[in-house]
């Protein structure tokens, strides 16, 4: 059967069509700059982009609303043959970035004004930017689709295990009860995936296994999962939290935000703004989010591209450390994915190697050589430590099989 993975954003598409269970990948595309407009409020193009049977191909035309997406995706899969009918897709899975206390699997959308929307759209609170999308990517689905069973699968979810201890903010109990203010956590799909899958790759059961993921993309965060279950995660209410990211500091003093409101006569929410856009690696290096360019300037002798992976990487270790003691220190594996987990040697080698007290060593050629899941450290290391890509994309076609029923 065939699944499509979506992960719609506000100005974009993301999608994978995968036939399940082989969990094979047979087609992907995104759809990009969405309703884009110049000054004057003239449509711009827009940029629809497929990859199947090894192609790529572009077109760029207008795209008005995500309905006029979705529909450009369907009508692609049907004319270059990768689809004979829409009645081949069983079913849609999309990605949710926030699904609260209140969601505490995936699951399957009554519709598309039904409950399951509603609660999305209320969550939206702690999630901006993102649900809204969503929930306008559902409804762009059932138009087109409308008797394929669609099921959100949420980032938050594989948080909801973490002990209240690791949970809760130290701030007024009142917040939580009336707000909602704590930790919920972020990436928590690939959180899943790297977990379970370390599992099959060191050949131990899950339940028995316990590994620290540090998914390090443009966003960033580590958690330690013990059989098989998060204890704590690195991001909090919102994915400010925890380590430094492209453009995201990680954790700040709060008192940085009143400082600087006063300082530069801006209000929170600016300063906020800028926390999260213009700081990380693009404000510490003041070259760019995009860590090819941060290592370059290092490369050059760049003081400030060196320290901003120097403090990324003392920040990651602090995160290892004390989830190493959470875990009972019994750690099967570090696991390293995402974007620069998976690409950027010189960040694995400076994060390692502030781990030699727990006795890990890295296995520098290892760690060098291109491929994709594998070892790097060395046979005597006291924890292993392995890149493993990870597949979102192949978690949310699983839970969309099993949630929805299909067989
Ligand atoms: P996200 O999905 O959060 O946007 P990604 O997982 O795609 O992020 O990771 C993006 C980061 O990974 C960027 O900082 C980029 O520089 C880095 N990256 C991607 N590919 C490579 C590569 N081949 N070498 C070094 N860094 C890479």
């Amino acid at each position: 059967m065939k699944i499509m993975a979506v992960n719609a954003g506000s100005s974009s598409i993301k999608f994978q069509l995968l036939e399940m269970p082989e969990e094979k990948l047979i087609a992907s595309g995104v759809v990009e700059k969405i309703g884009s407009v110049d000054g004057s409020g003239k449509p711009l193009n827009g940029i629809v982009t497929l990859k199947y049977n090894g192609k790529k191909e572009e077109t760029n035309p207008v795209i008005p609303t995500h309905k006029e997406g979705v529909q450009l995706i369907l009508d692609a899969l049907i004319d270059k043959g990768i689809l004979k009918s829409l009645d081949e897709i069983s079913g849609v899975g999309h990605r949710i970035v926030q699904g609260g206390e209140y969601f505490k699997d995936s699951t399957l959308v009554d519709g598309p004004n039904g409950t399951v929307v509603k609660k999305i759209a209320e969550l939206a609170d702690l999630a901006p930017l993102h649900n809204p999308a969503h929930i306008i990517g559902i409804k762009a689905f059932y138009n087109a689709l409308p008797s394929v069973p669609e099921v959100v699968v949420f980032d938050t979810v594989f948080h909801q295990t973490m002990p209240e201890e690791a949970y809760m903010y130290a701030t007024p109990y009142e917040w939580y009860e009336k707000y909602g203010i704590r930790k919920y956590g972020a990436h928590g799909t690939s959180h899943k995936y790297v977990s379970q899958r370390i599992a099959q790759l060191i050949n131990k059961p899950l339940e028995k296994t316990n590994t620290i993921v540090c998914h390090l993309g443009n966003g960033a965060s580590i958690s330690a999962v013990k059989g098989g279950k998060c204890v704590d995660t690195s991001m909090g209410l919102t994915p400010l939290e925890g380590i430094p990211m492209g453009t995201r500091s990680g954790n700040v003093d709060p008192t940085v935000v009143s400082y600087i409101c006063k300082k530069e006569g801006k209000t929170a929410e600016e300063v906020v703004n800028i926390l999260n856009k213009k700081s990380g690696y693009l404000g510490m290096s003041g070259r760019s989010n995009d860590a090819r360019d941060v290592t370059a300037g290092m490369n050059e002798g760049d003081h400030r591209c060196k320290l901003t992976f120097d403090v990324q990487a003392k920040r990651i270790c602090d995160y290892i450390a004390s989830y190493w003691l959470y875990l009972d220190g019994k750690v099967d594996a570090i696991c390293f994915t995402a974007g620069m987990g998976e690409n950027l040697k010189h960040l694995r080698k400076n994060i390692i190697d502030r781990l030699a007290p727990f006795g890990v060593k890295l296995d520098e050629k290892l760690n060098d050589t291109f491929s994709d899941e594998r070892i790097i450290s060395t046979p005597d290391s006291k924890i292993q430590v392995w890149i493993v890509p990870t597949n979102e994309e192949v978690m949310i076609a699983r839970d969309t099989v099993r949630v929805a029923g299909l067989k």
